[in-house]
């Protein structure tokens, strides 16, 4: 069971469940507002971080913004009733899916149609069993590029950054906390084909991460990170896009370069798969 833990002076977190794929929220407090980050995937997931927060007296959230539109992250919008704060795309997005019965024919449906896959599915069908009486919501507050949200002593800088994974991810970073929240924003596309990664993205997204001063980052679907983990963790990554940038579709020049880089004689699991999702999108 996910339970909520204070990770610094402002931010309370209810920690990621991979059983049905529950990502983290957040509640970031100030003097006179508490920000909530993500709505959580469903209005169970939503009201067990709401009865936790009331238990440990913690300021219940004024407003909510969304990393990005992804069912997981949305879909407990309803249980709320807060001003939500999202990128235009976001918005869009869920304006799309307003209005489904979210039958398994309808989910079928959008998995033909590249909108979710098949492991979302199976997510919702778990999480939601058969009661799937669930509204999307749109939010009410539309930024393009950035937002500042003042939170009474403690600002939080929103900014639209994109990439691989959605096109509408957002970074949220608390200044007084030195706290960067990621959402999926690096992980790879997994919607409308096979997962893939496109290495000029994943570049970019990662000097646009490097100019905040940060202690603690947060991705959605993991455990926060203190600096000196997440950069010893990530710098592969980065490394073995750069090998895709030199050396193309050389597949079998890639996997040579990273297990040299690695020092290792067998590359581990992540980095065979992480190689194939950047050589989905990088070979032309
Ligand atoms: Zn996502």
């Amino acid at each position: 069971m996910s339970q909520i833990e204070r990770i610094s002076k402002h931010i309370w977190i209810q920690h990621a469940d991979h059983k049905t794929d529950r990502p983290i929220l957040a509640a970031i407090v100030g003097d006179k507002r508490t920000l909530l980050l993500d709505a959580g995937n469903s209005p169970a997931h939503a009201a067990q971080f709401r009865e936790e927060l009331t238990r440990h007296n913690i300021r219940l959230p004024d407003l909510l913004v969304l990393t990005h539109w992804h069912w997981d992250h949305t879909f407990g919008m309803s249980e709320w009733k807060l001003p939500a704060i999202a990128n235009h795309q976001t918005a869009t997005r869920l304006g799309q899916l307003k209005g489904l019965i979210w039958t398994d024919e309808t989910l079928n449906e959008l998995i033909r149609g590249g909108i979710i896959n098949e492991a979302s599915a199976r997510h919702i069908q778990l999480e939601y069993g058969n009661n799937r009486d669930l509204h999307i919501i749109e939010p009410d507050v539309i930024f393009h590029d950035r937002l500042t949200i003042d939170l009474g002593g403690v600002l939080c800088e929103l900014e639209h950054v994109g990439g691989d994974h959605a096109e509408d991810s957002c970074l949220l970073y608390v200044k007084e906390d030195k706290t960067l929240f990621l959402g999926d924003a690096l992980g790879p596309a997994i919607y409308g084909g096979p997962y893939r990664y496109t290495s000029a993205n994943f570049l970019r997204l990662m000097e646009q991460v490097n100019r905040y001063d940060v202690q603690t980052y947060v991705e959605s679907h993991s455990r926060p990170a203190t600096a000196d983990d997440f950069h010893e963790d990530i710098k592969r990554y980065v490394q073995l896009a750069r090998y895709v940038e030199a050396f193309g579709d050389d597949h079998v020049r890639i996997t040579h370069e990273m297990k040299k880089y690695l020092k290792v004689y067998e590359l581990p699991n992540e980095f065979i798969k992480a190689i194939v999702w950047f050589l989905t999108s990088d070979a032309k």
